[in-house]
This record gives C-alpha cells, structure tokens and sequence, in this order.
C-alpha cells in the first residue's frame, strides 16, 4: 500500500501516554482531567439512556443541545447565532477541524498553520491535498508576526487555521491580532477555522477573543468548541462547530458520510446539564489555582523555567539553562528516571526541526498528582 500520510507515525500523545503507562510515571503529557467530571453532569448521561435515548439523533445534532449552545454563545459573544443553521454537533474538537478542512481544501490550495500547531492540522491538510504554509509563532512569547502572514498570503491560499488560547504554548489571541486578521482576508477568498477548544480555560482576567465576536471574520469562519475541555470528559469526544449557513452545509456533507450522528445519551445529557448550569466561571477559578500550584511546585522543586501563557491547561517550560538534552530525549529522560511524563513541544513542528528545549505539562490535576509529580521531579537534572 502507498502510504497517504507516509511521513506520519503514532501521534506524539499516544505514544507518550503508552511509555508513561509502561514506567507508571504520573501523565502530565496529554491533555486530560485526572478528576472526574460534575456528577450531575454523569447523572443525566445516565437518565438520558434510560429515558431511550439510544438511537440516532439527527445528523446535525440533538436540537435542544443546539439551543443551548447557541444561548451560551450568543449570550458570550454578541453573536446571532442559529441553532438550525449554524451548529453542528460533532464527535470532538478534532473531528470538527477535520470536516471543516475536508469542507473547503481542495488539491494544491495553500494553508496557513502557526507553528507550534496542534498535531491534526497539518496531517489533515495534507490528506486533502493541501500545500501547508507554516509560520513559526515568535519565541518565548508564542505570538503571531502579522507582516510574515500577510506576506505569504497569496492567490492560492485558501484557509488560516488559528488557535486561541494556544496548544501547546498557552498564548491567546487580542483584539488587535483580530483586526489584523480581518485586514488580511479582506476581500480575499480566504476561509478561516478557529480552534476554540480552550475558550473558558484563560486566565488572569484575560478576555476570550472568539472569532465569533467579530462578524466579519465569523462570515468565513469555521469556530471549533469541545464538551471534553468543557466539561472534564476528555474521552466522551464530543463537540461542535459554528459555521455560516453555507459553510455548515457542505461540512454536513462530510459529516453525514463519516460519524452521522454523535452519541445520543451525551447530546442529551449535556443539553440537560446546559439548561441547569449555564454560567462557566467557575471553570477558570478552578484550573488557575491548578496552573498557579503547578507554578509555585515547578519553582520550588525544580530548575525549569516558566515561559507563561495566558490559557489553557497546559504550561511551558524551559531547560535550556541546565541540559543540552534533546526534548524528545528530555521527555523520555523524565518518564524513566524520574516518574513524569511531558510533551516535547518540538512534536508540534512539521516541517523545519525546532527544538528550543522546552517541555509542556498539563496541569488539570489533582492537586496531590501535582504535589507527587513535583516531588519525583526534585533534583531531576
Ligand atoms: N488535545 C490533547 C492535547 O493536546 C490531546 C488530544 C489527543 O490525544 N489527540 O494533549
């Protein structure tokens, strides 16, 4: 067979999370709670399948969760989004990158991608016959050099996939870097996904700044959210996608002919949960006092240096003041001397070798995984 993906392997979490499994080093590799979710949240999963909810909804999505969400958004974001015609439900973040992708790229059109960039953007590119046009974010600060974006925008460039707050880096978009955005695309054909995943998760009295605040933009814009980051059920896989009516319906297309409908019970399950709850403060308060104690331990027990982001449930840090290790080195270096895993943030480049010697750790931990993990840390040098 002739490999599709030829330079693709297993992607960097899997293959972290098995060598973490195999040392039962404690995992603060790939991006998960290790508490569970709100029970209410489980209860109503629970009451949904007894009630019968047990057989396919529709393919866009279970309407009253759609309701919901377009309540919530509508309420955040200033947006006049349409339950019927805007959202659709998707099984997670990633499958709605790769509909949305799979929806506009066609062979040989360019795609802009900031590295360091999740690892299924480029892969899911390539798939489709994408060119990928990478642009390294500035280091340490993870920020978007608009000069550079509105240099190798071009004829052919078709879509700019951003990601606010950033994975692996923790950086969020402003304001300002949205205009910029918008003054690029203007009058282009240019479509736009935004990776949203880790919209509650920012910090600090930062401001979200969705794309879905900005009509313009949203007008092209394929905006991607996830319940797992929402609501702490990571393995659930399920979220969803905001689109114009246009753009939904050929993601639908894509959609309808992969997973049809996204499980039944969930979609019910957290529409419940959605009516009851519906403020997400909490979640922020919560994970900070996470991210400042992983903060304080890494301080206190180790040399790594913080390069601070503003968001999401992953930090960076540096070593490049005490080891010449590479981070792949480095990460396997910490899984088997010292019983903790990391992601090398080098996994997150494609196509130029970059390796700053920095690692990321998750930090959606309980608080004594943390204290553990900064205790086998501990003169890991
Ligand atoms: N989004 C998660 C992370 O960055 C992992 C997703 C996955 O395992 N594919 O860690």
């Amino acid at each position: 067979l002739q490999s599709k993906l030829p330079n693709v392997g297993i992607n960097i979490f899997s293959r972290i999370s098995k060598l973490a499994n195999e040392h039962q080093a404690i995992n603060l590799g790939q991006g998960f709670p290790d508490y569970n979710m709100n029970p209410q949240l489980a209860q109503y999963v629970n009451e949904a399948m007894q009630k019968g909810f047990n057989q396919y909804l529709p393919m866009e999505g279970y309407l009253p969760l759609r309701n919901a969400i377009a309540d919530k958004v509508n309420k955040a974001y200033g947006c006049n989004v349409q339950p019927t015609t805007n959202i659709t439900i998707t099984p997670g973040g990633t499958y709605a990158i790769y509909c949305a992708i799979t929806a506009v790229i066609q062979t040989g059109d360019e795609v802009i991608v900031f590295e360091p960039a999740y690892d299924s953007y480029i892969p899911n590119i390539e798939l489709n016959g994408g060119k990928v046009v990478p642009i390294k974010l500035e280091h340490p600060t993870y920020a978007i050099n608009w000069e550079q974006v509105a240099a190798a925008v071009n004829t052919r460039t078709k879509l700019i996939i951003i990601n606010t707050p950033h994975n692996p880096s923790g950086s969020i978009l402003s304001a300002h870097d949205m205009q910029q955005l918008d003054k690029i695309i203007a009058g282009k054909d240019i479509y736009i996904i935004s990776d949203e995943v880790y919209e509650h998760l920012i910090f600090d009295d930062h401001v979200h700044e969705s794309v879905l605040r900005y009509p313009r933009l949203a007008s092209r814009a394929f905006v991607c959210f996830s319940f797992g980051k929402l609501f702490d059920c990571t393995g659930w896989k399920i979220g969803y996608c905001i689109a114009p009516e246009i753009l939904s319906a050929e993601l639908r297309k894509i959609h309808q002919y992969n997973c049809f409908s996204v499980n039944s019970a969930m979609q019910a399950g957290i529409a419940h949960f959605m009516q009851h709850n519906n403020t997400y403060t909490q979640i922020n308060i919560e994970l900070q006092k996470k991210r400042d104690l992983l903060r304080q331990l890494i301080k206190d027990n180790t040399p790594f240096k913080l390069l601070p982001g503003k968001g999401t449930y992953f930090e960076l840090y540096s070593y490049a003041h005490f080891s010449q290790l590479t981070e792949i080195e480095m990460v396997h270096a910490l899984i088997k001397n010292c019983g903790v895993a990391a992601i090398p943030v080098s996994a997150f480049y494609s196509h130029a070798p970059v390796d700053n010697k920095v690692i990321r750790l998750c930090f959606a931990k309980k608080e004594e995984t943390l204290q553990e993990a900064a205790q086998r840390l501990k003169g890991c040098e």
